[in-house]
């Protein structure tokens, strides 16, 4: 297993193969999810402020359209290769499936740090990125959102971009839109909020009360800030935050509030410089081994491996992020029994809201925000019901069942439609 380790989309295949066998799903079908449908790559040229020319590569990975239109982020990233696109569309397939709406998979990525460009010119690579992968796109086709370093602003352009071409305004090509032009109320918090119904799921199944959880976030931007936020404002101690600069940790409990005003306040709502009474700079790695209860990754894939697997303390795992748990660690914690509630069902809580979103701009009609928590709620706590039900009666780990309930579905409506011609 150990040449899985570093590339996404092997592991996306052998997460997929464990419950193919299971299921002991025909080959013919197997055959058919286990590599993407479409997969497009752009190079492309953007105009720097400084008069030069550049061309940047981009990715967009359709990995199944047999439920639906397909749906999934968009990165910004250095480190995005045509893997880890493949793999996180894939992922996107099973996540949309398991909370059952709609859609089929995909993901887009483009390789660039937007931390080296400037506004204008992260608005001429959007726009730019989006023209090109736009024969993809539409509400009917595939509707892309917000993923690492992209946000409503990004979003908004992809929109207008889009719209410019039709010669109308279409707002259901994407989701995680401002609300200002037909974004849905909640979208921004629905990642950080489904993660925090499902660290309460999951600690009510195993008898913890809140107040008595330690909780460790790695990364604190879309994902892991919410979280964080509504994990404390639920009664829990949040302990340890890390970004990309590095680790905080103050076993009292950190100033999530604090932190969050921090970061709106500097560049790329980084972390760099914050210190307060009694909180300690620590590395990410030391972070990912304090001792815990809950550790929610929330920033990148390949975090928690076989390396560190046997130092992790927490007895809970909720992944924010997609892929941060390796094969290799997930069996070594499976062994030690720590619970681990995995990506698909963790942070499904954006593409629930996004799907609100889509419905939202397709009938011009909006919604209130207790209405958008409150239908967020049912679904992901019921898929959470349903997942633990089947790792409890098949006796498997949550990744396993939630893997069989998404598979089997795909698999069905693929099954149903037939191969054409
Ligand atoms: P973001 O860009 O808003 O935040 C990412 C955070 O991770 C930042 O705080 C960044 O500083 C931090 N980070 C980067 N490298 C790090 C490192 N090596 N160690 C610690 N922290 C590091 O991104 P996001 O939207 O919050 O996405 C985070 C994860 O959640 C990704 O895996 C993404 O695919 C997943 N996700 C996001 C959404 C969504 O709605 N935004 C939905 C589902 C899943």
């Amino acid at each position: 297993m150990a040449s899985l380790q570093r590339n996404p989309f092997l592991i996306a295949q052998h997460q997929f193969d464990t419950a193919a066998d299971l299921l002991d799903l025909p080959s013919s079908i197997r055959a058919v999810l286990r590599v993407p449908q479409r997969e497009l790559t752009v190079n492309f040229p953007v105009k720097m402020d400084n008069g030069s020319v550049k061309v940047f590569t981009g990715y967009r990975v359709q990995h199944n359209l047999g439920r639906g239109p397909v749906k999934g982020g968009i990165r910004y990233h250095p480190d995005v290769d045509i893997n880890e696109v493949r793999a996180l569309a894939m992922w996107m397939t099973w996540k949309c499936a398991l909370v059952n709406i709609p859609y089929g998979g995909a993901k887009g990525g483009v390789i660039v740090d937007p931390k080296f460009l400037s506004i204008s010119e992260l608005e001429r690579l959007t726009r730019r990125f989006a023209t090109e992968i736009s024969v993809l796109l539409g509400p009917e086709k595939d509707i892309p959102a917000p993923d690492m370093n992209t946000n409503a602003q990004v979003m908004a352009w992809i929109m207008d971009t889009i719209s410019m071409h039709r010669g109308y305004t279409v707002p259901a090509v994407i989701t995680g839109k401002p609300v200002n032009i037909g974004g849905s109320l909640g979208r921004v918090e629905a990642t950080g909020r489904g993660v925090m119904l499902m660290v309460r799921e999951a600690a009510r199944r195993l008898n913890r009360p809140l107040d008595s959880l330690r909780i460790v976030v790695q990364g604190f931007g879309n994902v892991g800030s919410t979280a964080a936020h509504l994990l404390d404002q639920l009664g829990c101690k949040v302990v340890g935050i890390s970004d990309a600069t590095g680790g905080y940790y103050c076993g009292r409990g950190l100033d999530i509030a604090a932190m969050r005003t921090f970061t709106t306040q500097h560049s790329f709502r980084l972390l760099e410089g914050y210190d307060a009474p009694g909180v300690e700079r620590i590395s990410g790695t030391e972070l990912l081994e304090l001792d815990c209860d809950v550790l929610i990754p929330a920033a990148l894939e390949n975090q928690i491996t076989d390396l560190n697997a046997l130092r992790i303390q927490a007895r809970m795992i909720v992944e924010g992020a997609n892929g941060p748990t390796t094969p290799e660690a997930d069996q070594i914690l499976t062994e030690r029994g720590v619970t681990i509630v995995p990506d698909i069902l963790a942070n499904a809580g954006g593409v629930i809201v996004s799907y609100f979103e889509w419905v939202q701009g397709l009938q011009e009609f909006f919604w209130h925000e207790e209405d958008v928590n409150d239908k967020l709620e049912r679904i992901i706590v019921g898929a959470f019901d349903q997942v633990w039900t089947i790792a409890e009666e098949r006796r498997l780990p949550l990744r396993t069942a939630a893997y069989l309930l998404a598979v089997e579905r795909v698999a069905e409506a693929n099954v149903t439609r037939g191969v054409y011609p």
